[in-house]
């Protein structure tokens, strides 16, 4: 029994490091380097594994829409290799390392994502500190890296598709909408014309060390605050410009609009989406809430009572500065009238009666609990520190269970009047024509063919 009790009294331990507990989530170890680089630091030990984030401060909200695609362009040229062995030389020093790495340019950030062994961690790192002051970008990896850019966004010079875009077709509803209050570029944002000049621009005024977060969360090595020290440390500083100032919403948008999707089909959608107001008291958690609540109710209105869609959602989204809530539905062409209605109706009485008290505590609760189990592992971790910086103090992140937890009905129903108040934009896409009309439309022009050809075989007789 005494034998048993070390190794048992181990296991446990092991299971309570090694599994985050909701409570450890949010205490994380953060400093400043004296560059200003921010470092947070999350042991997980006995997973193996490091899960490592760079984040960069800078991202597609920084540029007008000539530059839009700069800092994507340049997370691009990051990766372009740091010798003669290019960016295949890079990848296979990674692969050597055991590590996966990928990079995502959002609007405000611009971020390199490791996966890798804990064994691994520093050597990881140097290649990520490589990368980041060594690759020399020239107007071949530009070329190269415009190429990526282009394949990834589907957005290429064509005339073609200016002129639809010109004309609306084939715009994405909400884009749309971004687009008429003046939040969306009018054409979306291609690489083709940027220099080597401004790219190196974007390195020198954003790459510095007081624009960046390191987060570390796994199997940390007892020197890695030491090493990150020593080689981070390094990394210059330099004053940031000014952030660029965003543009808010005008009056130019329509309440409802028909837009045409495609050429034909039978598909249509149906958005309908409102300005987020402010909320002074727990303003994400709140929105965050009512999302979960629209969403069940165009659930049971649109799929199970009126079997119109099969996935109807909300969505909550960010154009320049400005919030959105938007209620969603795919569905076909021929039934877009009736979705619209028992939309209409929907709105109508979440207006007049608010939220259900009992329906939306329990989805409160439902989501409270999420927040237990939907962070899993170190890459998941990391993942959250990312997304919640904003909420770090210097020790901990702010607990989203008590903050979802404290909006009461009161709240919510409050924060939906305010969103209600108004129209919002209601968006009804569809084919330009459906298979009918497609029908309709060759066998006119055949017949117009064959009425042509027998009119000059007669006039030649
Ligand atoms: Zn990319």
């Amino acid at each position: 029994m005494r034998q048993l009790l070390l190794p048992l009294v181990l296991v446990a331990l092991s299971c309570l490091s090694t599994t985050p507990k909701a409570e450890s989530l949010y205490r994380v170890e953060g400093y400043q380097l004296e560059n200003g680089l921010q470092v947070l630091l999350k042991a997980v030990p006995g997973t193996g594994h490091v899960a490592i984030r760079l984040v960069v401060g800078v991202g597609f909200d920084q540029y007008n829409c000539a530059e839009k695609e700069l800092p994507h362009l340049f997370e691009h040229l990051l990766f372009s290799g740091t010798d003669d062995s290019g960016e295949a030389g890079v990848e296979a020093r990674m692969q050597a390392l055991g590590g996966v790495w990928n990079a995502y340019t959002r609007d405000t950030d611009t971020t390199v994502t490791v996966e890798a062994p804990a064994r691994n961690q520093r050597a990881v790192l140097d290649l990520m500190l490589a990368n980041l002051t060594q690759s020399e970008p020239d107007s071949r990896k530009l070329a190269a890296a415009k190429l990526a850019v282009e394949h990834e966004s589907g957005v290429n010079d064509s005339p073609l598709q200016h002129v639809l875009l010109e004309h609306n077709i084939g715009r994405e509803a909400h884009q749309q909408i971004a687009q008429e209050l003046g939040l969306a570029c009018a054409q979306p944002a291609t690489a083709a014309d940027l220099t080597l000049e401004q790219v190196n621009g974007l390195r020198t005024d954003w790459y510095v060390a007081n624009n960046m977060t390191l987060i570390v969360v796994g199997d940390l090595d007892s020197r890695l605050p030491a090493y990150i020290d020593r080689q981070y440390g390094s990394l210059p500083a330099a004053e940031l410009p000014a952030p660029r100032q965003q543009p808010e919403p005008n009056s130019n948008a329509q309440q409802r609009r028909q837009l045409i999707s495609r050429l034909y089909g039978e598909d249509g959608s149906i958005a309908w989406m409102f300005s987020e107001p402010w909320l002074d008291h727990h303003d994400f958690e709140t929105w965050e809430l009512l999302r979960d609540y629209i969403d069940w109710q165009l659930y049971q209105q649109l799929r199970i009572k009126h079997s119109l869609t099969y996935a109807p959602f909300t969505e909550r989204e960010v154009f320049s500065s400005s919030s959105f809530f938007s209620l969603n539905a795919k569905v076909q062409s021929k039934d877009l009238p009736k979705a619209e209605k028992v939309m209409r109706e929907l709105l109508a009485d979440l207006r007049k009666n608010g939220v259900d008290a009992e329906v939306f505590k329990r989805l409160q609760s439902a989501a409270v609990a999420e927040q237990s189990w939907a962070v899993q592992g170190a890459s998941d971790m990391a993942d959250y520190y990312w997304g919640a910086l904003a909420d770090y103090d210097g020790s901990h992140f702010a607990d989203s269970r008590k903050s979802l937890q404290s909006v009461t009905v009161e709240d919510a129903n409050k924060a939906l009047s305010k969103l209600l108040d108004q129209p919002g934009y209601l968006r009804i896409s569809k084919p330009l024509l459906n298979t009918y009309g497609v029908y309709w439309l060759s066998t006119a022009l055949l017949l117009l063919i064959l009425i042509l050809l027998g009119l000059a075989i007669w006039r030649r007789r």
